[in-house]
């Protein structure tokens, strides 16, 4: 990669590794694994691989390694390691780290399956999880302790788009020696420079975004080179979360239009979350490029843009979520994000369902609460469609 590139340009170029073949378009080594010339050559490669060796695909392969090199050099990132889903990375983050009597503490507001990592799995291995409300600065500084060896968080919270301000936080959590872990779909690569505002370790659902075109489960896990080769990948290669050559191939093509993608995304998301606002059915509409979003500010300074994805939250309840939901013709009544068709989730009775009432009343699910994830459609026919939907509603 020339230093002097630009996001867009990474995103198209880094990584690449061509073959004898010069092909334009990235291969995909479908294979699982590598010839040794002699047995020599294998003894040395098992005591230590070069940047072009490879020994085994859960260990390493040149089409996952290109995706990784691309997205590390794109999040600006000394390193990745890619993984078979988002969730993998999120696992692979905390678990490569933590060890029974470590204190984590995590925002409380995440994303249905990070829930279950946080509450249910790292518990049962003796880690301790403080949740605090991800939003309060105040609540981060008390929940810190000198044991706390991470912090978890999405830097735009899932379903109800509470912002967490990533260089606030990672400073309080820098004092007190924790390692900022950040998952980062709903921001995007595109409009965040997670690490650049301080966290140390960013993950990615690419099955959102990166993908973008509903193909594909995968994630990445980025960090430093010495977390990534020496935490990360011994725990990945070990454990079999690692990310297939086909996958990673879909997953290179969907950075090269990424950026096209997720700027036409939020120029939608925006256009509808304006054209909805206010409307005698919705009792809120939040989008965190609204400037009615309780974190405006913060969301301008930290990302620029408010994303891809908004939330509305219907005065009739749950019949009326559903009869809008019905109605809808364009948009698509499913549970992903990201995606180049634009989607509709009812969080309460879907991603969100198995949640104890207390819990949906604390995180802001309410049952008229209907999530958008916004596609690069015509913006006047997905209009159009919400507002003839919700007169049905
Ligand atoms: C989807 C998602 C995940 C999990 O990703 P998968 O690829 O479905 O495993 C994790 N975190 C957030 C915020 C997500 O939206």
């Amino acid at each position: 990669m020339k230093n002097d590139w630009n996001k867009r340009t990474r995103a198209v170029h880094s990584g690449i590794r061509r073959s004898q073949y010069g092909e334009v378009s990235e291969a995909i080594f479908l294979t699982q694994g590598f010839v040794y010339d002699t047995a020599e050559d294998a003894e040395a490669r098992f005591l230590e691989a070069g940047p072009d060796e490879f020994i085994y695909a859960r260990y390493g392969n040149p089409t996952v390694s290109m995706f990784e090199q691309r997205i590390a050099a794109l999040e600006g990132a000394e390193d990745a390691f890619a993984t078979a889903s988002g969730m993998a990375a999120v696992t692979g983050a905390l678990t490569s780290m933590l060890k029974a009597g470590d204190h984590v503490v995590s925002a409380g507001a995440l994303f249905g399956s990070c829930l279950y990592v946080l509450e249910e799995v790292l518990t049962r291995f003796g880690v301790e999880v403080s949740f605090v409300d991800g939003s309060d600065l105040d609540q981060w500084r008390a929940a810190l302790r000198p044991e706390t060896r991470a912090v978890f968080f999405e830097s735009i919270s899932n379903p109800t788009l509470q912002v967490v301000d990533i260089a606030g936080v990672s400073a309080l959590a820098h004092d007190v020696g924790a390692t900022v872990i950040v998952d980062n779909v709903f921001a995007t690569p595109v409009w965040s420079d997670a690490i650049a505002q301080g966290a140390d370790v960013v993950v990615y659902s690419a099955t959102k975004h990166i993908d973008g075109q509903g193909r594909a489960l995968g994630g990445v896990i980025l960090g430093t080179r010495e977390f990534i080769r020496k935490t990360v990948e011994p725990y990945m290669k070990h454990t079999g979360g690692s990310m297939s050559p086909f996958t990673a191939w879909v997953m290179l093509k969907g950075l090269e239009t990424m950026d096209l993608r997720v700027r036409a995304q939020t120029a939608n998301a925006q256009e509808i979350a304006e054209a909805l606002s206010g409307h005698e059915k919705l009792a809120r509409v939040i989008y965190p490029g609204l400037a009615d979003h309780p974190q405006a500010e913060l969301v301008r300074r930290q990302m620029g843009k408010g994303g891809t994805v908004l939330s509305i939250d219907l005065a009739g309840g749950k019949e009326a979520a559903f009869r809008f939901l019905n109605a809808l013709e364009v948009a698509i009544i499913s549970n992903n994000l990201g995606d180049a068709k634009t989607i509709l989730t009812h969080p309460a009775t879907t991603t969100h369902q198995r949640l104890p009432q207390d819990q949906k009343d604390a995180l802001g699910i309410t049952p008229g609460l209907v999530r958008i994830s916004c596609g690069i459609e015509d913006s006047q026919d997905l209009t159009r469609d919400m507002l003839a939907a919700l007169a049905r509603a």
